[in-house]
């Protein structure tokens, strides 16, 4: 433990190397995995090769009680990795060099001994990630990568052990809690607008075009909402992409999108990416689920910005939403407050008026094409709607949760009547802004 913590402080860079060999792994003890290792792992599928390069992993299981809980990952060769925990809620963060996920569906959905639930995926290029959600405070005992042996593939074992809270705050702190956020920031955060900034034509700042940002929502290890083997993920981001071909085939605006692949992009970062463009508009594509328990609900919903939530379903949704991070593994005990809290406060005005403005002109125009929620305006406190000098909304273009919207969402048709309206709101909110207010920025 004490010496992955000081570990953290390479990560940034450790993760960007696509080998990552400058972290030492720590040489397996002598325990071999032994009777825990009982469940099958899921076969892995007929090796699909799809990404040539990286380490496959094709299994993934736990084992274990509540006072001690062991993970194991099956791969293809041995890796560099690096874990350490994360407070409030309580996580255990494994960094890993990019790997091809060959995992049963379903995998790290249920809980066993410690571990409530874990999840896998890519937090950046380069880099992937896996999230324990843990039951409570617990150390990572033991961590070490096996050689394949005895017929078993190369293994990455970890083995949490149940702390008190006070010890795992020590184990934080004092060196760890700021060096956790570099897991995300420092080295990512330079690569992650990099990767915006490629898309971008070379003439940004003489161009004198209005500038949109589309951010499609969660991305990478975050899947957001789900509904069999439709991931809201997918979803937004091919919604996001549409919108974008329309916006550009205009010729009146230039368009940044905050993401163009499956890569997890931190909330604070799709703010920092409009606020550094001096975006002219901000828009946050998302698909909303309700739990079974909770009734059926359907249709598109305009969310802008606000310290109190418009009713509770909104308030819900903004928690689910702003949760993005804390599933992606991001140390929230480090983010900046200003930007929580202060904004809201100051929230001008100028930006808000124009944020409901373009939400009622949405609605306005979506509504002649697209099945709208019986309160299609809401607001509510939205991390990703922050920024005070970019007009912002988020819409929560239907539930995946209910059958009409989901066959909405994947239908190309239901998605170009929607994003061509989307595109007259966008057309009308300039050409009123233009008029009324000068350029627009
Ligand atoms: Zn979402």
């Amino acid at each position: 433990m004490e010496n992955r913590a000081k570990h953290l402080v390479f990560l940034g860079c450790g993760l960007l190397c696509a080998a990552a060999l400058a972290i030492p792994v720590a040489s397996a003890p002598s325990a071999a995995e032994g009777p825990q290792d009982g469940q099958a792992a899921p076969a892995a599928s007929a090796s699909t090769a799809s990404a040539p390069d990286f380490p496959v992993a094709s299994g993934a299981r736990l084992a274990g009680d509540d006072k001690q809980t062991r993970f194991i990952l099956d791969l293809d060769r041995k890796i560099a990795f690096r874990a350490f925990p994360l407070a409030d809620p309580y996580r255990v963060v494994v960094d890993i060099p990019q790997v091809n996920f060959q995992l049963a569906a379903g995998t790290g959905s249920a809980a066993r001994g410690l571990v409530k639930a874990f999840r896998y995926g890519l937090v950046m290029p380069g880099g992937s990630r896996i999230v324990f959600d843990m039951t409570g405070p617990v150390k990572v005992a033991n961590s070490y990568v096996l050689d394949a042996a005895n017929g078993q593939p190369p293994r990455l074992v970890l083995d949490f052990e149940q702390v008190d809270r006070t010890s795992f705050v020590q184990s934080l702190a004092p060196e760890s809690r700021p060096e956790l956020k570099p897991a995300i920031s420092e080295g990512n955060t330079a690569s992650i607008p990099a990767v915006t900034t490629a898309a971008l034509p070379p003439v940004t700042t003489t161009d004198p075009r209005p500038l949109i940002v589309i951010d499609p929502g969660h991305g990478g290890i975050d899947n957001g909402t789900q509904s069999g083997d439709q991931t809201e993920k997918n979803l937004v981001l091919g919604f996001g992409l549409a919108l974008r071909d329309r916006i550009e085939k205009s010729g009146k605006y230039r368009v940044v999108m905050t993401r163009s692949d499956d890569t997890f992009i931190p909330l604070n970062d799709r703010v920092k990416i409009a606020r550094s463009q001096s975006a002219a508009l901000f828009v946050s594509i998302h698909a909303d689920a309700l739990p079974r328990r909770e009734g059926d609900a359907q249709g598109a919903t305009i969310y802008t910005v606000s310290d109190k939530a418009s009713d509770a379903e909104a308030e819900r949704l903004a928690e689910t939403e702003n949760k993005a991070d804390a599933i992606a593994g991001v140390n929230l005990t480090d983010e900046p407050t200003e930007v929580a809290d202060i904004l809201i406060d100051l929230a001008q005005r100028e930006t808000k008026t124009f944020s409901n403005r373009f939400a009622r002109l949405l609605m306005d125009e979506m509504k002649t094409t697209v099945r709208m929620h019986k309160h299609p305006l809401k607001s509510a406190g939205f991390r990703v709607l922050k920024a005070p000098d970019v007009p912002s909304v988020l819409v929560e273009i239907g539930y995946v949760s209910n059958k009409g919207d989901l066959e909405h969402l994947v239908s190309e048709n239901w998605r170009n009547k929607a994003v061509g309206s989307m595109v007259q709101a966008i057309d009308t909110f300039f050409a009123k802004r233009l008029a009324t207010a000068g350029p627009a920025k």
